[in-house]
């Protein structure tokens, strides 16, 4: 059975910067991933777009963010879906909620991968938590036998938000993407709305590495992406890496 990884962003390239080496490492192991964006940030997060050319339409500044999401998903062996709910501030009706838990039934991914509870600075992404969480509860049944088509409880990760203290983010999960950085690096290139962040995630993917290489001892890891898991984690066994 393909392993599936499901990335809900709130906006078309929130996953780049976050997740964009733990998707290419879920691609490249053979696994499938898709890549949910619940709107474009076409007003709030496409600043270099509007600098470049204040007369564009909102139309054209979304046709543009699909295609750099849609190159970057190309990199990194994802598929791209844009639900285009609107941005700043994204409106969740129960009607969306239900759409979501329909693609999450849908899809039944062994885990999910979406923004974390709090974050002071961006009304959407709590509002795209909110929602992963109710739609994957649905999509789920609750794990219990239910009168309704049901998958198991996807494993639920928040992926690090830009300022992580301040969002309350402690993490509990290190992925080593060393092997598919450069992958990484030319996802972020094609986010020419968001350039000013390339820098940053690249000294962070770095700074994550030498944490986890102080946490494993594994110092072949040289960049490391890091996640919160939201739900408890279900092991088959308390050693489940031996050949370390
Ligand atoms: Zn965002």
């Amino acid at each position: 059975m393909t392993k599936k990884l499901l990335v809900v962003g709130a906006h078309s390239a929130d996953y780049v910067w976050r997740a964009g080496g733990t998707i290419a490492k879920v691609a490249e192991q053979g696994g499938q991933v898709l890549n949910l964006a619940l709107s474009y940030g076409e007003r709030g997060e496409s600043g270099e777009l509007w600098k470049e050319n204040p007369n564009r339409s909102v139309d054209e500044v979304k046709k543009l963010r699909h295609e750099m999401s849609e190159e970057a998903s190309a990199i990194l062996g994802c598929e791209f879906k844009c639900l285009d709910w609107g941005d700043y501030p994204m409106i969740v009706t129960e009607e969306r909620v239900a759409q979501l838990a329909d693609i999450i039934r849908d899809f039944a991914p062994n885990v999910i991968i979406t923004h974390t509870k709090e974050d002071p600075f961006n009304p959407d992404h709590p509002l795209a938590y909110q929602v992963v969480e109710k739609a994957r509860q649905l999509s789920a049944g609750a794990g219990v036998a239910a009168a309704f088509a049901r998958i198991n409880p996807p494993v639920w990760y928040s992926f690090e938000p830009h300022q992580p203290e301040l969002s309350g983010f402690v993490p509990d999960t290190f992925i080593d993407i060393t092997s598919v950085f450069e992958k990484k690096i030319a996802a972020m290139a094609c986010m020419r709305a968001q350039e000013y962040l390339k820098s940053y995630y690249t000294e962070l993917g770095s700074r994550r590495g030498n944490h986890a290489r102080r946490i494993s001892g594994k110092q072949q890891v040289k960049y490391a992406e890091c996640f919160k898991s939201n739900v408890p984690v279900i092991l088959d066994t308390i050693v489940p890496d031996m050949h370390f």
